[in-house]
């Protein structure tokens, strides 16, 4: 990895709930988790099932390289919300329960609820075996807003939450260095969610699950998502389930394929992830789900488990 690269790894790329089986080898059925790895930083977004392989790899790859743990394991972790499909995997996430590890995890104040307090209260002893409060990792938990910027610098040092009004400019960045905003989107049930910008050098992926298109396309997200070089979106659904007169999907706060392309073409964004997909869309129907988006948005790919993505 060259110095100044984000690396961008899907391990959980299905919405609502896990579906394992021989439907789902191809795309997985890990419910939704994305790392984001520099030589300094490595963020996790969201912690749905996909996190617990991805806990594996990193206990595996800390163990080799400091067998006396020796040195911290600093994780930073971005909760879009709380629905079981993004935050069920961290109660089995290994570094939570590692007393060298760090976990700095960030996400949104929704329904009054602290985020703390929502984590803690998802496992509690009639849910989890486990209190969050009992495992043994240092866990510093904040909320996060969309008047907030996250600044990852020297991996020695703790992620830094700014209020962007104080920033004033005055930022110096490295080219190390993360930079990280949020906008809050409405379009999901009940309290909607964080999509999430992070920056490295110049390069942007932007993180977009779990919410609802409009018509013309997300105002908002499409100037939040301006020109990244990467976008992650979700494409839950095709036009014609959306619109089922027998089942209509309108509010679920979820998009459709095309909605997703929509916000990717008015963006300007160079590649697309279609993401968040839905549990009862097999192999076969994720291909031609990514053929469809290819005809809407050339460089448009189905997220897959284990798929890489360097910028
Ligand atoms: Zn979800
Ligand atoms: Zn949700």
């Amino acid at each position: 990895m060259s110095q100044h690269q984000m690396t961008v790894r899907f391990w959980g790329v299905r919405g609502s709930y896990p579906v394992p089986g021989p439907g789902t080898v191809k795309y997985g059925g890990n419910t939704a988790c994305v790392e984001i790895s520099t030589p300094d930083h490595l963020v996790i977004l969201d912690a749905g099932t996909g996190i617990i392989p991805l806990g594996e790899e990193i206990v595996a790859n800390y163990r080799k390289k400091y067998p006396q743990n020796s040195e911290k394991l600093k994780i930073t972790i971005l909760i879009t919300h709380t629905h079981h499909d993004h935050i069920q995997g961290l109660p089995f996430f290994h570094p939570i329960h590692l007393g060298f590890c760090s976990l700095y995890i960030y996400g949104p104040q929704l329904l009054g609820e602290d985020l703390e307090e929502s984590l803690s209260i998802s496992m509690e002893p009639r849910y989890c075996p486990v209190r969050l409060e009992e495992m043994n990792s240092e866990k510093i938990i904040n909320n996060m807003s969309e008047n907030d910027v996250l600044i990852l610098k020297h991996a020695e040092h703790a992620p830094l939450l700014h209020k962007q009004i104080n920033l004033n400019g005055q930022l110096k960045l490295k080219p190390q260095d993360l930079f990280i905003t949020a906008y809050h989107s409405y379009a999901h049930p009940k309290d909607g969610v964080l999509i999430f910008r992070i920056s490295m050098n110049g390069k942007s992926v932007v993180y977009a699950t779990d919410t609802e298109g409009y018509t013309g396309g997300d105002t908002r997200l499409i100037n939040f998502a301006r020109d990244a070089d990467l976008l992650i979106h979700d494409a839950q659904y095709l036009q014609e389930e959306y619109t089922d007169p027998a089942h209509p999907k309108q509010g679920y706060g979820h998009s459709t394929v095309d909605m997703a392309c929509e916000v990717a073409r008015k963006a300007n964004v160079d590649r697309l992830v279609l993401f968040h997909h839905d549990p009862t869309h097999d192999d076969a129907a994720m291909d031609s789900i990514e053929s469809y988006a290819q005809t809407l948005f050339p460089k448009a790919i189905a997220g897959r488990e284990g798929m890489v993505i360097t910028l």
